[in-house]
């Protein structure tokens, strides 16, 4: 029977009508792993994968599985699981071994699906491309020689390629949805504080959030239901209806005059082509101003290092992480940090102490701040006229590898689409939306709908309308 490109749904139906095993199907995922390893899309296979099948093969067995039970999913390299490595792709982590489980894996767990193994990604989740990681860069199923987007690339390639079913990434300031865009996959960034951060190693902790990343709308919605919710542990989660009601969507809002420069022109085109899709099933689709935008990058470029370099600190080699030898405990210090950080991780602690430090923390950081609130009630308002908006995910397809590693300032501005939902919290979802032609590859593009506070339910309607037109 051919397993290739199965979503949830078909998987589940294949297990739970038995006409599939739990173990058939993950040896097909673990054949195709090993078919494409050149692609270094994982970090790990999980050893107890046999376990783990039985377990699930019982559950089916007895008639009490859900729709999740033998589903195989990959894991962000960020995201802990009791008893297994993880490492966000660093060398300062190499060896360690989570003692806990992320509240994400927690509640997945309630379901026993297939943890197939951790996925590479940018070094602590800082990057585009996975260029970043200590390990090497993943390569695009699509075109191996360009990049899978970062920093969540692993995952988003390993649904691609169809190394699983599903997986998860975390979105800091667009790494869920630009390498699900770049891979031609559907990618969710929750709502801020809709799903726990705890067990995710923290990059920028007023914007980081899990989501997963998927075949399609659908099989995003069911792992966003099934891991969202309040956690006492994270005292960011919201109570209440996380992900909302479908309000009904009628308007939809572009933001055009933000998209006239830096966008690449086939891109510009396929959104088009979405905006009229989006208008043949029932939507009006209207022009609206979001000013401060424009502002967004350099706001993020601020904020993330500087949320980045206290958040790293703890990795010092005493307290966390490998550990360099020094003759003292001051160059022990910088030994560590100096070896086992990549230069983009150092880049961004020294970008983020210098913004924090006395004398700068007005001029930048606390004015980033201010800025940052007007962005946030730039949507409000945008929200008052329109109940969803609308932009392309990234200006730009897939590029090449090594196209922009050298050069950071280009490397940044691939998150200018994606990183002010993050700034204001609210959730935007990334869908294919077609394909350029780049010499002789079609690379995917994608669609970009963000929702005000908790609409997940309406980026779910609205998007899984779109994939059908
Ligand atoms: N590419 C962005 C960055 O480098 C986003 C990272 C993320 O969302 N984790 O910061």
């Amino acid at each position: 029977m051919d397993l290739s490109n199965l979503t949830i749904k078909k998987a589940s139906e294949l297990l739970q009508s038995k006409k599939v095993s739990v173990k058939e199907l993950v040896y097909f995922y673990l054949n195709q792993i090993d078919k494409k390893k050149d692609l270094n899309i994982f970090r790990e296979i999980y050893g107890d994968l046999d376990d783990q099948i039985e377990k699930s093969q019982k559950r089916i067995d007895k008639g009490e599985a859900t729709e999740l039970t033998g589903i195989p999913i990959a894991i962000k390299d960020n995201i802990l699981i009791h008893g297994k490595g993880a490492s966000s792709s660093s060398k300062i982590l190499e060896d360690y071994t989570a003692t806990y489980d992320a509240t994400v894996i927690a509640k997945l767990k309630d379901h026993d699906p297939i943890f197939i193994g951790r996925t590479n990604m940018d070094e602590f989740a800082m990057g585009g491309s996975t260029e970043n990681s200590a390990y090497g860069v993943t390569k695009n199923p699509v075109d191996p020689k360009r990049v899978p987007g970062g920093s969540s690339g692993g995952s988003a390639a390993s649904v691609a390629a169809d190394l699983s079913v599903v997986s998860l990434g975390s979105d800091t300031g667009g790494s869920i949805r630009q390498p699900a865009g770049f891979c031609g996959i559907v990618g969710l960034k929750p709502t801020y504080g809709s799903v726990s951060r705890h067990g995710l190693m923290s990059m920028a902790s007023s914007l980081d959030v899990i989501g997963p990343m998927s075949k399609n709308v659908e099989d995003s919605e069911i792992i966003f239901n099934a891991i969202k919710g309040k956690d006492p542990k994270d005292s960011t989660t919201v109570e209440g209806e996380v992900g909302g009601k479908d309000k009904g969507v009628k308007t939809i809002g572009v933001p055009r005059s933000f998209l006239k420069e830096g966008i690449d022109p086939d891109v510009l085109e396929n959104f088009e082509i979405s905006l009229k899709k989006l208008e043949k099933a029932g939507y009006k689709v209207v022009d609206i101003d979001l000013d401060s935008l424009k502002y967004a990058l350099a706001v993020y470029y601020i904020i993330m290092p500087a949320e980045v370099s206290s958040n790293l600190a703890r990795y010092d080699g005493i307290k966390y992480g490998n550990k360099v030898e020094g003759k003292d405990l001051i160059d022990g210090y910088f030994k560590t940090r100096g070896n086992l950080f990549g230069a983009e991780a150092r880049r961004r602690i020294i970008l983020g102490t210098y913004v924090l430090s006395a004398g700068y923390s007005d001029q930048y950081y606390n004015k980033a701040w201010l800025v940052r609130n007007l962005i946030k009630e730039d949507y409000e308002k945008a929200f008052k006229k329109v109940d969803l908006i609308a932009t392309p995910t990234s200006p730009t397809p897939a590029f090449k590898i090594g196209e922009r590693s050298e050069d950071p300032i280009a490397m940044y501005l691939s998150d200018i689409l994606t990183v002010s939902a993050n700034l204001s919290g609210v959730p935007a979802i990334s869908i294919p939306d077609g394909v350029v032609k780049r010499e002789n590859s079609e690379l995917p593009t994608s669609l970009q709908l963000v929702a005000p506070h908790l609409g997940e339910q309406s980026l779910f309607e609205v998007g899984k309308k779109f994939e059908r037109i």
